[in-house]
């Protein structure tokens, strides 16, 4: 839009300096016949005088000198503008038409009378005349030598004025479309194409090592939008992007690369990622009307660039890197170094060695008891996972399930857990049915949102002919917060053949106890963390009574997780908490000794064995 109102510009400069030439050039062509006018009229009355002199007069030729000196006259009055040359012209002009008028006022006295006197007057006016006249052709040509000279410096002058605003509104438009090109149109923040500019720049001058490559990304900024709308998340992004700019010294930088993504690259320093941390939640924590301290938090991946000549690109690869492995194992600062390298290596092995282990059958169930508090009685059990392989050694979930998440194989290992659990279950319930308890299986978010996860679900526990009442799926609170629809109508199906829903980890995201009236869920599970001594007891204990309390009333089954002690036990007899589960009963352990220690879920051959 800009650019064409430019051109249009040009051209109509153009037009008028091109005008403005034909003008002179047209001028000049007027000036020529003028001159050459003059010249006539200085030869011609000459030529009359020598004629009158000697007798033979040409009457044709003095018509023909006034119709000239008329039509200089009427050329002079036509002229546009009046210059000090063109001035001086005209009264030379002027002066030769009088002296003209002069010698033609002696012309018939001339012609009757031969006198000597008469003869030299007329001679004398003649000279006069051709005196004037040539001053007249003189400043004639002065005067279109000087105009020429001048508007060969005005077109000169226009030229270069027309260039030179070309030249600077050219410039503009192109440090406009620079701007635009690189400027993130949000926060106004270089974008990730600027950024790796203007970083690349700031590297080479520095000494290896001097600069630290930070990704950060906001966790749970979806959340942020879903509740509060785009406005609200846009708003938040805008004062985030404030405040990693203010961060930033010369020659540090900042860039919104997209989302809530962001790339800062700062100087090494001493505590400068937690001053960094500090400023930002500082800023998360000014958005009062939101109130997201406890939602809204930021990760960081920190790679320290050894090279100066490093690609800016693979920096921010490898703090992204970085910050994805810190991440899946709950670390709000990474940073990418061998321990990392180390990390990814292995998991690389367990990646190729997975698929193996679940058909080596390395991958062994055990049950955590969940005991009834009223009738000290257990009367169902959690499923949990362990690996044993010959590489790794035996590793609790932690180690491998968020690798598993990551790369999808949760989902058969999900499966497989269920398979397993759906075997012990059809032993036990053709053994023993009322030594059969309620199994629970963990399942997760990745496993859950498979396109035919409920037909799956529901023809395994078909072909092992159990009963959905004897089957608990056991589902982690988070997913319920932000995938909340389609999470109600997956389970509602599920609950709808029978199969009992719980949430897991309550109280460990940040789920509303108003949510839980709306989710199709039987059982809620309080998050472990409530009984941690890191939580002050009377706090923790106050907490758990109003969950119990607010669950009962929905006629939802309360399990409290992680009962170590008997204190807890009896504190949550006394609230009328249902039912318990901790390492106060048991630890998770194999069906073996789980059978042996409570005369349950009767086998004949053993599937962890
Ligand atoms: P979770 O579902 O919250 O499981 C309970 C975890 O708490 C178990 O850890 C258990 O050993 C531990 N625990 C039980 N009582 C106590 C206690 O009194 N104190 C303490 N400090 N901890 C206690 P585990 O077995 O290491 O499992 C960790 C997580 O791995 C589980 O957390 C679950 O989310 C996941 N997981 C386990 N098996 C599976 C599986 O088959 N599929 C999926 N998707 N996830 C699984
Ligand atoms: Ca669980
Ligand atoms: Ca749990």
């Amino acid at each position: 839009m800009r650019k064409q109102r430019n051109t249009y510009i040009f051209i109509l400069i153009c037009i008028f300096v091109m005008g403005f030439l034909l003008f002179s050039l047209i001028q000049m062509q007027g000036y020529a016949n003028i001159i050459n006018d003059a010249g006539i009229v200085r030869g011609g009355t000459q030529r009359c005088a020598k004629l009158e002199l000697s007798g033979e007069p040409n009457d044709e030729l003095i018509t023909y000198l006034d119709g000239l000196i008329r039509k200089l006259e009427a050329s002079e009055n036509k002229h546009l503008y009046t210059s000090h040359d063109s001035a001086a012209y005209h009264d030379n002009l002027e002066a030769v038409k009088t002296k003209w008028d002069e010698i033609k006022a002696e012309i018939p006295a001339l012609r009757l009378s031969s006198a000597i006197e008469l003869r030299e007057h007329f001679l004398s006016l003649s000279e006069e005349h051709f005196e004037l006249a040539n001053r007249m052709v003189y400043a004639a040509q002065y005067r279109a030598e000087n105009e020429l000279r001048n508007s060969i410096i005005l077109s000169v002058v226009m030229i270069l004025a027309v260039s030179l605003i070309m030249y600077t509104l050219e410039r503009r438009s192109q440090q406009e479309l620079e701007r635009v090109f690189y400027t993130d149109h949000l926060t106004a923040l270089p974008n990730q194409a600027a950024f790796e500019i203007s970083a690349a720049e700031k590297l080479r001058s520095a000494a290896p090592g001097a600069y630290l490559m930070i990704y950060l990304d906001l966790n749970n900024f979806k959340f942020v939008n879903d509740s509060y709308g785009y406005n609200a998340g846009d708003k938040l992004l805008l004062s985030f992007s404030a405040t990693l700019k203010r961060f930033c010294s010369s020659n540090e930088i900042c860039a919104h690369l997209h989302a809530d993504h962001f790339a800062i690259l700062l100087k090494k320093r001493e505590h400068v990622i937690e001053d960094l941390q500090t400023a930002v939640l500082a800023s998360i924590e000014s958005e009062r009307e939101l109130n997201l301290s406890d939602i809204l938090t930021c990760s960081y991946g920190v790679y320290t660039i050894p090279d100066p000549d490093a690609s800016i690109a693979s920096c921010i690869s490898k703090a992204s890197v970085a910050l994805k492995e810190g991440r899946s194992s709950q670390r709000t600062v990474s940073y990418y170094d061998q321990h990392l390298l180390d990390k990814i290596t292995n998991e690389n092995k367990m990646t190729r060695w997975m698929h193996q282990g679940l058909s080596e059958k390395e991958f062994q169930i055990y049950l955590q008891p969940k005991v009834n508090l009223e009738r000290s009685e257990v009367t169902g059990a959690e499923i949990l996972v362990r690996w044993n392989s010959e590489p790794f050694g035996f590793l609790p979930p932690d180690g491998f399930i968020p690798l598993f998440e990551k790369n999808g194989f949760i989902v058969d290992l999900d499966f497989y857990v269920l398979e397993a659990t759906c075997q012990i279950l059809k032993q036990s319930l053709k053994i023993s049915p009322e030594r059969t308890v309620v199994l629970s299986v963990n399942v997760s978010r990745v496993t859950l949102f498979q396109n035919d996860f409920i037909k799956r679900f529901v023809q395994m526990a078909e072909r092992y002919g159990v009963p959905p009442k004897y089957l608990e799926i056991e589902i982690t609170e988070n997913v319920f917060i932000f995938d909340a629809n389609t999470v109600e109508q997956i389970l509602s199906q599920l609950r709808s053949y029978g199969f009992s829903i719980s949430m897991d980890d309550f109280g460990s995201g940040y789920s509303s106890l108003n949510l839980l009236r709306e989710l199709p869920i039987d059982v809620l599970k309080i998050d472990r963390i409530f009984l941690q001594e890191s939580i002050r007891v009377e706090k923790a204990y106050a907490i758990i009574k109003s969950v119990v309390e607010m669950a009962h009333s929905l006629n939802m089954v309360v399990v409290c997780e992680g009962v170590e002690t008997l204190e807890h036990a009896e504190f949550l007899k006394t609230i009328h908490c249902t039912v318990g589960q901790g390492y106060y009963f048991s630890k998770p352990i194999p069906l073996s000794a789980f059978q042996e220690k409570y005369s349950l879920l009767p086998t004949q051959k053993h599937p962890d064995s």
